[in-house]
């Protein structure tokens, strides 16, 4: 089968592998229907990590068709649609019962460490029955590309969005309007958010923030930024901030906007080691929460009102590519050409 794999930086490749087979009974075989990139791919593009000789099999979000499972698999079965959220996870540790499901003691991510990765024909899931969410409908293509932001990008902002403690009538600030962030101003409205600000500058992105429910618009940057949401929220910054970045900056300008009292919920991954903004958060007893969203515990949530159509997610992705096209598909969200890339294998 053909399979995306990454050898360094920049150089993304769709190579021939060995089809995926059950190894552990756990297992599960899922056959890819959509995938897509993540903003998170990036970072290895950018070549900001080390790789193995063999590559790195990429892509951590899909949703497809069970093929095969483990002969202790209990809660699906051959032809089952699918969606796999980026973790892995048994279900039924002590940190999956408390909903915390990206620190599973059995588990682990996709697209790293040896494990499969999802920019392909098929993948091997372990831990299916934790892992793997049985959607109650066939394939659906209308409402396909909503169901695959369950597998990362709309869990995530929802994440950013409960750790930042929103809730009906508070005001919130989003940084970053990346697919997460716009996600993000999704989570945030349907909590019941009063008043929406995104931090972001593209005008693309800047449109579809405004359709999924942003209140207001800030371009600025640095302390122009800060002054901007201050004046825009009586003077005290908003109660809940979406950290969605994950640099050192944006970091600063999430803290420096929370009231006193408020909190920021950080799901952009850091890529400093030192947390900025220390004195602030501790002058204005600023809770910092976040981190690798448990997206398996919020389908649950979130899945109805996709089916219903409440929200439309799906709408982040602004470009389908087949396997051949995800090459292109880096460099075009690497060049803020496009969002975010769907891959259809
Ligand atoms: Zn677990």
């Amino acid at each position: 089968m053909r399979a995306t794999i990454m050898f360094g930086a920049g150089d993304v490749r769709i190579e021939n592998i060995p089809d995926p087979h059950i190894i552990e009974p756990t297992d599960a075989v899922v056959v890819v229907s959509r995938a897509c990139i993540c903003g998170s791919d990036l970072w290895p593009y950018k070549g900001q990590e080390e790789f193995p000789e063999t590559g790195r099999r990429m892509g951590h979000e899909a949703i497809g068709i069970v093929e095969a499972v483990g002969s202790e698999v209990r809660t699906m079965k051959a032809g089952d649609l699918v969606v796999m959220p980026f973790a892995f996870s048994d279900g039924s540790c002590i940190f999956c019962k408390q909903g915390q499901h990206t620190s599973c003691i059995h588990g682990g991510f996709f697209g790293i460490y040896g494990n499969d990765g999802a920019q392909a024909e098929a993948l091997r899931v372990p831990q299916a029955d934790g892992t793997l969410f049985v959607l109650p409908i066939g394939k659906d293509d209308r409402l396909m590309p909503s169901l695959l932001t369950l597998s990362d990008v709309m869990g995530t902002g929802h994440h950013a969005a409960v750790t930042a403690k929103v809730r009906p009538g508070t005001k919130v600030a989003v940084v970053g309007d990346g697919a997460v962030g716009l996600c993000g101003v999704i989570a945030a409205k349907r909590l019941g958010a009063e008043q929406i600000i995104i931090l972001g500058r593209h005008a693309d992105r800047i449109a579809l923030a405004k359709e999924f429910g942003a209140t207001n618009v800030v371009s600025e940057r640095g302390d122009e930024a800060i002054e901007r949401v201050r004046q825009l929220t009586g003077g005290y910054g908003v109660h809940s901030v979406l950290e969605c970045v994950g640099l050192e900056q944006s970091m600063l300008t999430a803290i420096s906007i929370a009231r006193p009292g408020g909190a920021v919920g950080r799901v952009g991954v850091p890529q400093n080691e030192m947390m900025p903004g220390s004195l602030p958060a501790f002058y204005n007893n600023i809770s910092v929460s976040g981190g690798p969203a448990p997206v398996r515990a919020y389908i649950d949530e979130l899945l109805p009102d996709i089916l219903e159509g409440r929200i439309e997610p799906g709408k982040v992705f602004d470009r389908t590519v087949d396997l051949d096209g995800v090459p292109d598909g880096y460099r075009a969200m690497d060049q803020r050409q496009s969002i975010k890339v769907m891959v259809e294998p």
